[in-house]
C-alpha cells in the first residue's frame, strides 16, 4: 500500500543519524550562553498574530508574505512563530522580568515557520538559536553579544564566516536620512518591483532588502545610513568597533544592512558564510532594537539580539569538515542462548543501565546467529554470550568488536569492567588525537 502522506513541504524529518547533532549544537550554545550570563526561555509556538505584526512590522516580507496566521475556534488571529525575539520580549514583559536588574539575558533554542520558497538552507519549519540581552544601552553590550557568537562559533569549531556590521542610527538620524533615500528612490521608481513601489511610501529603507537583483543593483547606489548618523549614533559605533577591536574579533563593514524598523536602533550585524559551498549564506543575524519593548507597551528599554538558523550553521559545520562529535555507541551487546541465559541477561542489562551505560540485549526473540549479526549492525563496541555454561561459572568472554580480542570476565564485576573499558578507550582515542 502506498504511503498516506508525506511530510508537509518545507519541513524536514530530523533522523536520529543528525538529531544528535542538533541537540550538541543546541547544548554548546545554552552552556556559551550561560557563560554570558544567558538563562534559557521556553515560548509558545504561537502567539497572537498583532505581537509579529508590532514585534517584527507590518511592512516587512515575513509579515506581508510569510506568517502561518489562522483564526482558532473563537476567531482569534494567531500565528506560529516566525521567529523568537517578539515572543521572548512579549514574555519578559508579562512576567515582569525587565522591572529588575536589568539588563535581563535570556536565550532561546525553538522552531519557527515562515511561508517562503523551499531551498538549500531555507525552509518553512526551521530552527534557531538565538540570544536577547534587555535593557544595556552601552557599546560594551553589542561588542558583547557579537562576542558571545563569536565565542560559540568557536566552540563548535565553525570557521570560514565573516561578521558584517553596520550602524542605522536611531529615529533622530533616520528621518533625515529617509528622506534622501526616497528622494533616490524616486527618481528610480519605474526601474523598481512592484512591491518596492509600494515601500517607498511605506518605509524605503526595506527596499535596501529586496532580493530582486534589480532593485538589489538600485539599491546599491542609495544614499548610505552611515552616512547620516548623528555625533550620539556616531561615536556609539566607533566604540562597537574598537571593543571588537580589543578583543580580536574581525569584522568588516557593510553600510548595506538594514532593519527597515523604527524601533531597531544602531548597530546590526550579520554572519556570512564564506565556505566555498555555502558563500554569502546568512548563518544568522541581529542587532539593536531600543524601541521594540516600548512597541510592545513597555518602557523605554534599550535591547538587542541575535538568532542563528542551526539547519544552516550544520551544514556550515558539515561541509567545512568540523569535527562534530560521534553518536554514543552502544558499549555491549549481551547475547543469550536459552530462556536462563535470557532472564540472567535482562537483569545484567538493567542492572549497566542504571550504572548510566548504553547496553542492549535481545527483545526480537532471534537466535543467537542473528542476535549477533545484529549487535554488529548497531555498531556494539563489546559483545558477549550468556549460556547455561555462563550462568554456572558466572563468567563470560568478553569481546572486543574491532579487535576481536575475547577476555573472560566476571558477571559480578562487569558494571566496573565495561566502565574500565570506556576510560580506556576514551585515554586511546585521546593518544591517537595528539600522536595524530
Ligand atoms: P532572521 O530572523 O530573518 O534574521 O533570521 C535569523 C537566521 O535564521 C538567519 O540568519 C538564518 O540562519 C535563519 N533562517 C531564517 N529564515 C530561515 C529559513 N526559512 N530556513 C532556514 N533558516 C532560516
Amino acid at each position: 500500500m502506498p504511503l498516506l502522506t508525506k511530510a508537509v513541504r518545507g519541513t524536514r524529518d530530523v533522523l536520529p543519524q543528525e538529531a544528535y547533532l542538533y541537540r550538541y549544537l543546541e547544548n554548546t550554545a545554552l552552556e556559551t550562553a550561560r557563560n554570558f550570563g544567558y538563562a534559557e526561555l521556553r515560548l509558545p509556538v504561537f502567539e497572537h498574530t498583532e505581537l509579529f505584526e508590532r514585534g517584527v512590522g507590518g511592512t516587512t516580507d515575513v509579515v506581508q508574505k510569510e506568517m502561518y496566521t489562522f483564526f482558532d475556534k473563537s476567531g482569534r488571529s494567531i500565528t506560529l512563530r516566525p521567529e523568537g525575539t517578539a515572543g521572548a520580549a512579549r514574555a519578559c514583559l508579562e512576567h515582569g522580568l525587565l522591572a529588575e536588574a536589568l539588563p535581563r539575558k535570556v536565550c532561546y533554542a525553538l522552531n519557527c515557520y515562515r511561508y517562503e520558497k523551499p531551498q538549500a538552507g531555507r525552509y518553512r519549519e526551521f530552527r534557531q538559536f538565538g540570544v536577547e540581552c534587555f535593557g544595556a544601552a552601552a557599546p560594551s553590550a553589542d561588542a558583547e553579544l557579537i562576542a558571545l557568537a563569536a565565542e560559540l562559533f568557536s566552540a563548535i569549531g565553525l570557521e570560514h564566516y565573516r561578521i558584517e556590521l553596520n550602524s542605522i542610527g536611531c529615529p533622530g538620524c533616520r528621518k533625515v536620512y529617509l528622506e534622501s533615500l526616497r528622494e533616490y528612490f524616486q527618481q528610480h521608481q519605474d526601474t523598481l518591483c512592484g512591491t518596492c513601489n509600494e515601500r517607498l511610501a511605506k518605509n524605503p529603507m526595506r527596499i535596501l532588502d529586496c532580493k530582486s537583483p534589480v532593485c538589489a543593483s538600485v539599491a546599491a547606489n542609495a544614499p548610505k545610513v552611515v552616512d547620516y548618523l548623528c555625533p550620539d549614533c556616531q561615536s556609539h559605533f566607533s566604540a562597537v568597533q574598537r571593543l571588537l577591536d580589543a578583543m580580536g574579533i574581525p569584522f568588516t563593514l557593510n553600510p548595506l544592512i538594514v532593519r527597515g524598523l523604527d524601533y531597531y536602533t544602531r548597530t546590526v550585524f550579520e554572519f556570512i558564510s564564506e565556505s566555498p559551498e555555502l558563500e554569502g549564506l546568512t548563518l544568522g543575524a541581529g542587532g539593536r532594537y531600543d524601541g521594540l519593548i516600548e512597541e510592545l507597551g513597555g518602557q523605554y528599554t534599550p535591547s538587542l539580539g541575535w538568532a542563528m538558523g542551526l539547519e544552516r550553521v550544520l551544514l556550515q559545520l558539515k561541509t567545512g569538515n568540523a569535527p562534530l562529535p560521534e553518536q554514543e555507541p552502544c558499549v555491549l551487546f549481551i547475547a543469550s542462548r536459552g530462556e536462563d541465559a535470557a532472564t540472567v541477561t535482562m537483569q545484567l542489562v538493567n542492572a549497566l543501565r542504571a550504572e548510566g551505560l548504553h547496553v542492549q540485549s535481545d527483545i526480537a526473540g532471534r537466535s543467537l546467529k542473528a542476535q549477533m549479526k545484529f549487535a554488529d549492525k548497531i555498531g556494539a563496541q563489546y559483545t558477549m554470550v550468556l549460556g547455561e555454561e555462563e550462568l554456572q561459572t558466572r563468567r563470560a568472554n568478553l569481546k572486543n568488536m574491532s579487535s576481536g580480542v575475547e577476555e573472560a570476565v566476571s558477571l559480578d564485576d562487569l558494571a566496573e569492567w565495561v566502565e574500565q573499558k570506556i576510560i580506556q578507550t576514551m585515554q586511546e582515542d585521546l593518544q591517537a588525537y595528539f600522536n595524530e
